[in-house]
């Protein structure tokens, strides 16, 4: 007799990994590969937190501290807000695993844009849990549409701000709008992991939102403008109550040294992530005006990524990219078919993109 699953845990899709530099220099025959597939920040995290990790390599030998002391009391300081309101998870990824691990069972429902980051779905898959999907309007999040989705069975509202895979916002009136109007049962989740790509007008003050709503977590990362995604480490932000429990289900162990000591290295220097915020705002900016000038469709971004319309020959136009050594992410493969999602990199890297790009897209097959 074979060993016998969780019928729902069988019933889950397979994760599909993207393809490595290593892969796809290996199959092209490539020297140089550009991945501009996973909106890591391509500038690189500042170099005094590089100097930090090495100066505490020597310490690897212990545990790491379980309650991340040091990093909650700097988050504490940036954000304004007490220590026993702050999670810290091996990335937001883990955080989202135990928020739905804690208020997800059988029959409950979580309510998500579609599409949205995959890992809000897999989460709650994992759990035996459902999952509502309410189709973005011009590529934005429907406030509406997702109150108007929650039934007495949901735990969860999931927004992006700005999202992913879009790069569009959620502005002040549609969250107001969807605070106000969904039950205080309900607990929503703002996944902020561009947000501090977005300009100060644009930025929702959800930490504000906090002290009169209770049911409300935020999530951040320092996977993204910190440029620490290889150490996996984010944090999430709530009401002291939701916090004790997600530490329930926490592994004590979860967040390496390591990474704790970047993490809270980084955040003492915040003018290093302003600087990275600018330029990619500056890069971003070319991108819409080159693309423009070759009558070519996007999607307007907040983080620091880009949504570019490749219409019917989009596999044709992905495969010649890969030949030149750049790898996007396909949209059909994150549910924009006819699109695909360009990582914003370095100056020159983003001129030779533009320049490939356009002599494929211009070019008849
Ligand atoms: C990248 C990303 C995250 C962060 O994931 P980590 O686990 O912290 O690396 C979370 N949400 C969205 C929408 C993302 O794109």
């Amino acid at each position: 007799m074979g060993i016998r699953v969780k019928q729902w845990i069988s019933d889950m899709p397979e994760y599909i990994p993207g393809r490595t530099i290593d892969e796809i220099k290996k199959e092209y025959n490539l020297e140089k590969v550009y991945k501009l597939a996973s909106n890591e920040n391509l500038y690189g995290p500042d170099p005094v937190v590089i100097e930090e990790i090495y100066n505490n390599l020597k310490d690897i030998r212990y545990y790491p501290d379980s309650q991340c002391r040091e990093l909650k009391q700097k988050i504490s300081e940036k954000c304004g807000i007490d220590i026993n309101s702050i999670i810290i998870g091996n990335g937001t990824d883990q955080i989202i695993e135990m928020i739905c691990d804690s208020f997800i069972e059988q029959g409950m429902n979580i309510v998500i844009s579609d599409p949205t980051f995959l890992i809000y779905e897999r989460s709650t898959l994992k759990c035996n849990g459902k999952v509502i999907k309410v189709p973005l309007r011009e590529f934005r999040q429907d406030a509406e549409g997702l109150v108007a989705s929650v039934n007495d069975k949901t735990r969860l509202l999931f927004l992006t701000n700005p999202h992913n895979p879009t790069g569009t916002n959620v502005d002040h009136g549609q969250f107001e709008y969807i605070i106000k109007n969904i039950r205080s049962d309900i607990l929503l989740v703002v996944d902020e992991a561009y947000g501090e790509y977005m300009s100060e007008e644009d930025k929702v003050d959800t930490v504000g939102y906090l002290s009169r709503y209770k049911n409300i977590i935020i999530l951040r990362t320092f996977s993204k403008i910190y440029g620490l995604a290889g150490l996996r480490i984010g944090y999430g932000i709530a009401d002291r109550g939701v916090i004790s429990t997600l530490d329930r289900v926490r592994l004590p162990f979860n967040v390496n040294f390591i990474a704790q000591k970047a993490a809270a290295k980084a955040l003492e220097n915040e003018s290093y992530a302003n600087n990275t915020r600018d330029k990619v705002r500056g890069e971003k900016d070319k991108y819409y005006r080159v693309l423009a000038e070759n009558s070519i469709e996007f999607i307007k971004s907040h983080a620091n990524f880009i949504l570019i319309k490749t219409g019917t020959r989009s596999d044709e136009i992905i495969e010649k990219l890969l030949k030149r050594g750049f790898i996007v992410r396909p949209g059909k493969n994150i549910g924009l078919p006819g699109y695909i999602r360009v990582t914003i990199a370095l100056p020159d890297v983003n001129d030779k993109f533009l320049a490939n790009f356009i002599e494929i897209f211009s070019s008849s097959c």
